[in-house]
């Protein structure tokens, strides 16, 4: 039903629902570290694809995780939060940070603090809109000096790249020395190999085989070996635990990258 209302029209309903929900479900059971909006329950997000039950890919799949109010999704909130309350970042506003794919939410927060150095990159496709701020970028061939950036963020974007080793080198090289990277992707909880098939390319076997149209494989446990292959440190952590009301996904670690 959802594909016969025309583009212009959901733009227009956008607001209406927006408002409809948020004060349905307005309560203090959640609050959303984005946008501070206090929910009595998360809204639904992702699709129900039978390889992501049976792989148990943790944060992937459908599930209640949005954000009635900025939409923001547990892993958008679980980056944020890291940045936030971890590291601090919003009290640095010179460290020279590179945001992949950037989540609108948190780059405008980002712009709103002024950072001095805060670069956003997409690799840009034909038939989607990219705000002015992001520039069409390759994550295999940044066009920025070695050594430059104190932060990257890359949330859910190796998955999609078939050199991800080769994209890990990239990030490596244009941070500084003790610079971290963001690395989250989609990870089976219950399989330690990485599975991938690059003569699987149409849209409709990629999501049989790998749980999205676009993804190009399913990291599996190993993943940590991959980042390391690649001349990283790794830290993996979780946080979830520390802040219960974010509606964060409590088996979702974070894989922070050390140069
Ligand atoms: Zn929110």
């Amino acid at each position: 039903m959802k594909k016969y209302i025309p583009n212009n029209v959901k733009e227009v309903l956008k607001p209406i629902v927006r408002f409809v929900n948020t004060t349905l479900y307005a309560g203090d059971k959640y609050i959303c570290p984005i946008c501070d909006y206090g929910s009595s329950d998360l809204a639904y997000v992702g699709f129900d694809i039978p390889i992501l039950k049976t792989k148990q890919i943790i944060g992937a799949g459908l599930r209640k995780a949005g954000c009635f109010n900025c939409k923001s999704i547990d892993r958008e909130r679980l980056v944020f939060t890291y940045l936030k309350n971890e590291e601090n970042i919003f009290e640095h506003n010179t460290n020279k940070i590179l945001h992949f794919a950037p989540e609108e939410n948190i780059s405008n927060i980002f712009i709103r603090h002024r950072f001095e150095h805060y670069i956003c990159g997409d690799l840009f496709t034909e038939g989607y809109h990219y705000p002015s701020y992001v520039q069409n970028m390759n994550v295999l061939d940044i066009p920025f000096e070695d050594n430059y950036f104190d932060l990257v963020i890359c949330n859910h974007i190796l998955e999609h790249v078939n050199e991800d080793i080769d994209a890990m080198k990239e990030i490596c090289r244009v941070l500084k020395p003790n610079g971290k990277a963001i690395l989250q992707v989609p990870i089976a909880k219950n399989t330690y190999q990485t599975y991938e098939d690059f003569t699987i390319t149409s849209s409709q076997n990629r999501e049989h085989f790998f749980g999205q149209f676009d993804h190009v494989r399913i990291y599996g446990q190993d993943y940590i070996e991959r980042i390391k292959s690649a001349g990283l440190k790794v830290n993996r952590i979780n946080i979830s635990y520390k802040y219960p009301k974010f509606g964060l996904n409590k088996e979702e670690d974070l894989f922070i990258a050390i140069k």
